[in-house]
């Protein structure tokens, strides 16, 4: 069995070693001394200037919404996970859809000013796969109609463009660090911003708007995380590189495996130090991807169709809208297996049957 993903899990050992301090200290969760750790070593290995340790990618999502006070619309993209969108309707705004552009699967910045009301507030955009956004024609968008601009940055933990973080633009960047991502703390997520203000507040929202002892500032919700978690992360920093680097080298191994196959990959933005997130091929017709899952499917391999459906048309809470760039990729779209202990041999193997459906 092949498994479309597989959390890279430490040597216990090195995951032990952290569990005996938790143990001395006594000290559980609260922003302890691991997750204070973990803030200073993801700082460093990212090369952010302010960053916070939260529960999930997905309350990451909701605080960054809350600390920017947002209101009313929010442009965002309909290919992406659930979390995206979710995260803008459960505090009280409006999702506004916008189409992707077909090569880069990234929110198309030339349609987002015909999407933009009186009633905009913020863009909200996934770096799809890893991939940056159009970072400056969105923020060229963003301050003619001053607007704030959050990136899902859940695919994109370790990327930079230009030599610099991906997390370092926009008014915030979010990451999640749930288990099936490729750097992962079991459940988190983390909260990026170059602003000192946003950073003292969400900090302050993050433990439920304390302020002291016997004092509130502002609205919170409980976005903490513990020590055991911070310890898994502390655990899977040290193997990072590692992990990113094989991810690379079977990323190049499917790709030389597949040169024969009549399929398109992600159009990926210059200057960028990718990460091996995903794989993803873009198929002739569903009917080719259909027939692809269910080929390799007979032979216990499993693949994934992030993302479909579009979320302009699948959500129960939201109107339908179409977007057809979105419908017509997500309908072709096939991730492939990758993960820190896949084999040469099981690449050989899902290539093949692909090559021969
Ligand atoms: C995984 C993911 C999230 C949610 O993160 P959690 O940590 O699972 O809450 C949000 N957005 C995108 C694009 C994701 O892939």
């Amino acid at each position: 069995m092949i498994p479309i993903t597989k959390p890279f899990l430490p040597p216990i050992s090195e995951f032990e070693e952290y569990l005996s301090g938790i143990w001395t200290r006594g000290w559980l969760t609260n922003i302890g001394p691991l997750a204070s750790k973990l803030e200073m070593d993801l700082k460093n290995y990212l090369g952010v200037k302010h960053l916070l340790y939260v529960t999930n990618g997905t309350v990451a999502l909701q605080m960054a919404i809350k600390a920017l006070d947002l209101s009313g619309e929010i442009i965002t993209t309909p290919f992406s996970f659930v979390a995206t969108t979710s995260s803008i309707v459960w505090e009280g705004c409006k999702p506004v859809f916008v189409d992707i552009d077909k090569e880069t699967l990234n929110i198309d910045p030339t349609k987002i000013e015909c999407a933009i009301t009186p009633q905009t507030s913020a863009i909200l955009a996934t770096h799809v796969y890893g991939n940056p956004c159009n970072i400056e024609a969105i923020e060229v968008i963003a301050k003619k109609h001053n607007l704030k601009v959050i990136y899902d940055g859940a695919h994109a933990f370790g990327v930079s463009l230009n030599g610099k973080s991906i997390f370092e633009y926009g008014d915030i960047t979010t990451c999640s660090l749930h288990a099936t991502k490729l750097y992962h703390t079991v459940e988190g997520g983390l909260i990026i911003t170059q602003n000192q203000d946003l950073y003292n507040k969400m900090a302050s929202i993050r433990n439920f708007g304390i302020s002291g002892f016997d004092s509130f500032q502002e609205l919170g919700i409980n976005g903490k995380n513990s020590e055991f978690h911070a310890a898994m992360g502390l655990a899977n920093l040290k193997w990072i590189n590692r992990i990113i680097d094989k991810r690379k080298t079977i990323i190049e191994l499917y790709e030389k495996n597949l040169v024969g196959l009549d399929a398109k990959s992600q159009l990926w933005m210059e200057g960028v130090i990718s990460n091996g997130a995903y794989f993803p091929i873009i198929l002739d017709s569903e009917n080719q991807l259909l027939k692809i899952k269910k080929a390799l499917e007979d032979r216990e391999i499993f693949t994934r169709r992030y993302f479909y459906p579009s979320l302009a048309k699948s959500l129960p809470y939201l109107d339908s809208v179409k977007m057809p760039v979105t419908e017509d990729i997500a309908q072709r779209i096939l991730c492939l297996p990758i993960f820190f202990e896949l084999t040469e041999e099981d690449i050989d193997m899902v290539c093949r049957i692909i090559l021969q459906t």
